[in-house]
């Protein structure tokens, strides 16, 4: 299948005019810059598909019912559980198919699920969820022990390992890792609150034998560092450190409150911030610039759904940062666009996406460059990342397959599954 891009964007600080991507099966074959109109044509700029790397899918059912109230991190936290308690897998998988396919429609062609609603039946309705939707997943299945409800905890993290072994023996259709799969399992500690020292290295042991990516929230809140460092005398990234969790497989979430040492040990690892949800939940803005020079790899999620629109991410990482900063300028456009991508696909294990390259999967997205919004532009990439919204998203391509068209997803109409999905 030939499709022409009249611009795609390859990397650069600037589009390529004239880009043709041959696909085959689920990979491109090949990319052309300069060349002539042929095949399908998708007007636009085409970027490779956005890779939301941090999801909570049900947690799109609290939009717009707690964003209005006031308090804390700590008392959003309550109403998300009571929306926790109530789930079983019959329920679930509405929910998170409308989300994944809201996600879709945003130009979202991976997402990483940082799945800790337990249950019968709970994980396997993720990942058909996401087969139904046709959104690439990593499941990243998360041990959580202390805290919480009783729904998220696994006995022990031994206990962990073996579940989520079984997790990838039904790993058959749809989710196994063989080619033209779109789903791969992957490891999460909650956080340093919910799994103490000792299991966290058995997760970091385990994720490292199974050749899984490893996820965590870190240093969401002021109080989760006060807390490690009464109880353990050091940082939730030290903790992770000491458990030998850092490496370039781990993703450290949010990381908004570090000392500079944390930000050193994270320049081994990756980094997905939220900023989305991080405003909402008055956490705080993290030191991403300081994170990149130390030498660690953006990535970005939507983490509570409050919002799901990986531009809005994107620039909010450099927005965000120069109201914390009084500087401009701290990350360039194609820097925020790779971490919208390629990072997000490095951090959820699936390094052959989220670039335009032959070889690589065959996973992009058009947005149109003539909305309000795009229109009279002279520059897409800056203008994607500081102006484009998910409206904009006109075509999205998954494993060689196409999924929206014209805006619209190719199966689903997501406004009516979420409008019921939501109620139940
Ligand atoms: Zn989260």
């Amino acid at each position: 299948v030939r499709y022409w891009c009249e611009q795609a964007w390859l990397g650069g600080p600037e589009p390529e005019p004239g880009v043709l991507l041959e696909v085959e099966g689920d990979r491109i074959t090949a990319v052309t810059p300069g060349a002539p109109p042929e095949g399908e044509r998708l007007p636009g700029l085409t970027l490779p598909g956005l890779a939301n790397a941090h999801s909570h899918a049900f947690q799109r059912a609290l939009r717009g019912r707690t964003h209005a109230g006031t308090g804390t991190f700590w008392t959003w936290r309550e109403q998300m559980y009571e929306l926790a308690a109530t789930l079983d897998a019959e329920r679930y998988r509405p929910l998170a198919r409308a989300a994944f396919a809201e996600m879709l429609l945003a130009g979202i062609t991976v997402v990483g699920e940082f799945h800790y609603v337990h249950g019968e039946g709970m994980e396997e309705a993720v990942l058909a969820a996401a087969a139904e939707a046709g959104i690439r997943i990593t499941l990243l299945d998360t041990c959580y022990l202390h805290g919480g409800l009783e729904r998220f905890r696994d006995a022990s993290a031994e206990a962990w390992a073996e579940r989520t072994a079984t997790l990838m023996q039904k790993g058959s259709d749809p989710f196994c890792t063989r080619d033209g799969a779109t789903a791969r399992i992957g490891a999460a500690a909650h956080s340093v609150r919910a799994v103490g020292p000792e299991a966290l290295r058995v997760v970091a042991d385990v994720a490292r034998e199974r050749s899984w990516p490893l996820h965590a929230h870190v240093s969401e809140q002021p109080a989760e560092n006060d807390e490690a460092r009464e109880r353990h005398g050091a940082t939730p990234t030290e903790l992770l450190d000491r458990a030998g969790a850092l490496d370039d497989r781990f993703t450290a979430v949010h990381a908004t409150h570090l000392t500079p040492s944390d930000v050193a040990l994270l320049g081994h690892a990756r980094v997905c911030l939220c900023p989305t949800t991080e405003r909402d939940l008055a956490d705080g803005i993290g030191p991403a610039r300081a994170l990149r020079d130390a030498g660690a790899s953006l990535a970005l999620g939507s983490d509570s759904q409050a919002v799901i629109d990986l531009f809005e991410e994107a620039r909010a990482v450099e927005l965000d940062e120069r109201l914390a900063s009084g500087e401009r300028g701290r990350h360039a456009p194609e820097d925020l666009l790779s971490a919208a991508t390629a990072g997000g696909y490095d951090s959820l294990g699936w390094p052959e996406g989220g670039r335009l390259r032959a070889g690589a999967l065959a996973d992009f997205t058009t947005i149109a460059l003539d909305s309000v919004r795009l229109a009279g532009t002279d520059n897409a990439v800056p203008a994607a990342v500081f102006a484009a919204a998910a409206p904009d998203v006109r075509h999205v391509v998954v494993g060689g397959r196409v999924v929206v068209r014209d805006g619209a997803h190719v199966e689903l109409d997501v406004p009516r599954e979420l409008a019921e999905a939501i109620p139940r």
